[in-house]
């Protein structure tokens, strides 16, 4: 579940009664324009922001141009995300952007409730002082104060104040009644007539709810091709842009991979924790390592850092796997830490394959991995 998808998240601000851009989603190329009015919004619907910038939303002002537009987002990818969905939305007129959030504050142990009038950006490209801040006890939930307190320190024209304020309480309730870590509208959109729209939506809705949330199972997350696809093989994928692909055998060695690849200066990349699952037999890792790599090069890092400790496993193993994938790499620099059990033998299995380097060191294997993706070697 966790990031749910822009229309998803849009549908539950509509039903709590907020007003967002009519709209209907498309995601093959059999549809059907008869419903929509132009000009119209086309937007991807991918779990990354920025969508503005990198060609994740279009305008389309005829139906030829819709049409055009669609068929060339959908199936396309966009900073490495395949886009399968799109949705169309009449085009809203924009008099003013607001961002408004309500997240948890793990620090406080409370909700946090953010507001700026610098919305349409992503709130961690706006300065701070420009996001107003109000903590919010669970035990009390949102006061009227609150909301004059907040409301009072922003220019809004005073038509638009009752509206603003309900926006802000009805993402509150969503917040609470679905157990979301965050709920956030960006842009908030005052339109000429002084109505006030949720133009984009993000919710993020906490995994360990779900027993509880049974109205949102079935619900199509945001989980992206890469997640999808990663977890059919038996692996935790998760997507993140970026240059170094990491693969570890364990969730902690991810995080400390994570921070030694940040600390040395690399931009990380997609992610996959290996579990214990597919390490169970050579058949299983054979066909869990073809599709991790055939993921990847899809996407392309600038190199595939393995990093994994074994005890049980045999590295030697491992090193056949990816010995045996390596005609579906697409050439892309590997970098595989392989110690424990058999480590020996997996550096002599790899030694004459030159996209590949091999070693024993998590140091060495980090600092190789940043290297290459910075250009050298
Ligand atoms: P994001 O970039 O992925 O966060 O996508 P958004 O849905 O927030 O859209 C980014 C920006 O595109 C918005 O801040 C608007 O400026 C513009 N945009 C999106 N939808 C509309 C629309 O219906 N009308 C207008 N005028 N602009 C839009
Ligand atoms: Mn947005």
């Amino acid at each position: 579940m966790g990031r749910l998808q822009e229309y998803i998240s849009k549908d539950l601000l509509s039903r709590s009664g907020l007003t967002i851009p009519k709209g209907i989603i498309v995601s093959n190329d059999s549809f059907n324009l008869d419903s929509v009015t132009f000009p119209l919004v086309v937007k991807a619907q991918i779990p990354i922001g920025g969508r503005g910038k990198s060609g994740g939303i279009k305008i389309a002002n005829s139906r030829s141009e819709a049409t055009d537009i669609i068929n060339s987002m959908i199936g396309s990818s966009i900073n490495g995300v395949p886009v399968d969905t799109v949705l169309l939305e009449e085009k809203v007129d924009i008099k003013q952007e607001l961002y408004v959030s309500v997240f948890i504050d793990r620090d406080k142990s409370n909700a946090l409730l953010m507001i700026s009038e610098y919305g349409g950006i992503d709130i961690e490209e706006l300065d701070s002082e420009k996001i107003l801040k109000i903590n919010i006890s669970p035990l009390t939930g949102i006061k009227d104060y609150m909301l004059r307190s907040v409301i009072g320190r922003m220019s809004l024209d005073s038509d638009v104040i009752d509206s603003v304020k309900n926006v802000i309480r009805t993402i509150y309730d969503i917040f609470i009644q679905y157990d979301a870590e965050l709920v956030e509208i960006n842009p908030l959109v005052i339109t000429n007539n002084s109505n006030v729209v949720a133009l984009d939506a993000k919710i993020i809705i906490d995994d360990n709810s779900l027993f509880r949330q049974t109205e949102l199972e079935g619900l199509e997350s945001g989980l992206n091709s890469f997640e999808t696809n990663t977890s059919k093989l038996g692996v935790n994928g998760v997507f993140v842009d970026g240059d170094i692909a990491i693969i570890t055998s364990g969730a902690g060695l991810q995080m400390a991979t994570n921070d030694t690849v940040t600390s040395l200066g690399g931009l990380l990349g997609p992610t996959i924790d290996m579990g214990g699952t597919v390490l169970k037999d050579e058949e299983t890792l054979n066909k869990a390592i073809f599709g991790i790599i055939s993921e990847l090069s899809i996407l392309n890092p600038k190199v595939i850092l393995f990093n994994t400790f074994f005890q049980f496993a045999r590295c030697d193993v491992m090193a056949r796997a990816i010995k045996n994938s390596l005609s579906n790499s697409n050439n892309i620099p590997i970098v595989a830490r392989l110690q424990g059990r058999g480590d020996d033998e997996a550096a002599q299995i790899l030694s004459d394959s030159p996209s590949v380097f091999v070693t024993k060191s998590f140091e060495e294997a980090c600092t190789l991995a940043v290297n290459t993706a910075k250009g050298g070697n």
